[in-house]
């Protein structure tokens, strides 16, 4: 994608809206999972704060790997590290925050469903209707030609990070980086932000 994204910064307020909705099309199914599988990085928070709303005990950890930076895919998705405990016989609700292409939750379901599973299933909070696979529940759709990078809240320092160098290239300083990261990517971050970015990367 745009090495500068247009982007759309997610708060704690709208995570804990998208979770009480999928929790809530969960429940209506009467589908609760006996597991959850969270995947690292991005579906940990969604998943820990599924299995709260559903009183799920077991959480297990499937490391896939796709965007390794902000915005920046690299090359194709992989599952690095596998299943942090065993599935058989489970309900599982496999869970990420976001869908773009699908490619890491379509490789985690496949991984998941070669481990004997009795029900598989999967959950994100945001998914662009691109995406090749589309999760059993999910919170919103994001229409394709609306495609934006999702600044989560447990993402904001990376994300913040890499955006600002970026802008730092083309236009260094902290206020001109301001100011490009507002016109290019529709984020308005305060100074004192990239004040704290400047300190581990130079903004020029
Ligand atoms: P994908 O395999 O393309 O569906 O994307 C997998 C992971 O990359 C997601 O779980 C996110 O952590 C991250 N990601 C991909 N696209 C976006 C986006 N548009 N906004 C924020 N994070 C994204």
């Amino acid at each position: 994608m745009a090495d500068l994204p247009r982007c759309r910064r997610a708060t704690w307020a709208d995570v804990d809206g998208w979770a009480d909705r999928v929790a809530a099309k969960v429940q209506e199914r009467a589908a609760t999972p006996t597991t959850i599988v969270g995947l690292t990085r991005g579906g940990w928070v969604p998943a820990r704060l599924l299995a709260d709303r559903l009183g799920v005990k077991r959480l297990v950890s499937l490391r896939a790997q796709h965007w390794g930076i902000t915005a920046t895919p690299t090359g194709a998705a992989e599952i690095t590290e596998g299943l942090s405990g065993p599935i058989v016989g489970e309900h599982v609700l496999v869970v990420d925050d976001i869908t773009d292409t699908g490619e890491s939750l379509g490789l985690a379901v496949e991984h998941v469903r070669a481990k004997a599973p009795r029900r598989v299933e999967s959950a994100t909070f945001l998914h662009i209707t691109r995406s090749k696979l589309e999760p059993t529940y999910y919170a919103e759709a994001i229409p394709r030609d609306a495609w934006v990078w999702v600044v989560f809240p447990w993402n904001y320092w990376e994300d913040l990070t890499t955006l600002a160098a970026r802008a730092a290239a083309g236009t260094p300083g902290i206020d001109p980086v301001r100011a490009t990261l507002l016109a290019r990517c529709g984020l308005d971050v305060p100074r004192v932000d990239l004040e704290r970015v400047a300190r581990t990367v130079p903004l020029g």
